[in-house]
């Protein structure tokens, strides 16, 4: 790192230790040039990535619209508001560890898709029918058969009863 004071090069780090807290490093260093002594922070950076949306402009990553989402596909299902929660916590995780800068809207509604299926196979059609712009019957049975195929890969995480009927 260069120094602040005289732009010299080459800094030496004199000391190093983690904040209280743990999040932090905070090192002295000390320049070469003109001796002067400074001190810098090593923080992590965990930064929700943009979202693209369809149109190709940019928004902030949004908790609640996320949320309005999974209520909105599961209005009046017996799913309790932990296991939502619980999902939306998952995706935000799964955001974070990508590290990546941008993400598409696309691929967080693939996300949804994938929790919702978890959790309950009704909100899961609702919300495919929306997500994906269903144009008529045969689009919703397609999908049903999707959810009733014994070998899927969600099964194994199922737990629900299964009840088609509301
Ligand atoms: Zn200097």
């Amino acid at each position: 790192m260069k120094c602040p004071f005289c732009n010299a090069e080459d800094t030496h780090v004199i000391d190093s230790r983690d904040s209280e807290d743990g999040h932090k490093i905070r090192r002295r260093r000390r320049c070469h040039v003109c001796d002067k002594r400074f001190t810098t922070y090593e923080t992590v950076e965990l930064r929700l990535p943009q979202v693209v949306k369809h149109d190709g402009t940019r928004t902030e990553f949004d908790r609640n619209k996320l949320l309005t989402g999974f209520k909105r596909a599961l209005h009046k299902r017996p799913v309790p508001t932990s296991y939502v929660d619980a999902a939306i916590d998952r995706i935000v995780q799964k955001l974070l560890a990508m590290g990546e800068r941008e993400v598409t809207s696309r691929s967080i509604g693939e996300s949804v898709m994938e929790e919702l299926y978890k959790l309950d196979k009704v909100a899961y059609i609702r919300f495919a029918s929306v997500y994906k712009s269903f144009q008529g019957v045969d689009d919703f049975r397609d999908v049903i058969k999707e959810v009733q195929k014994p070998s899927s890969p969600h099964n194994s995480s199922e737990k629900n009863p299964e009840s088609a009927n509301e």
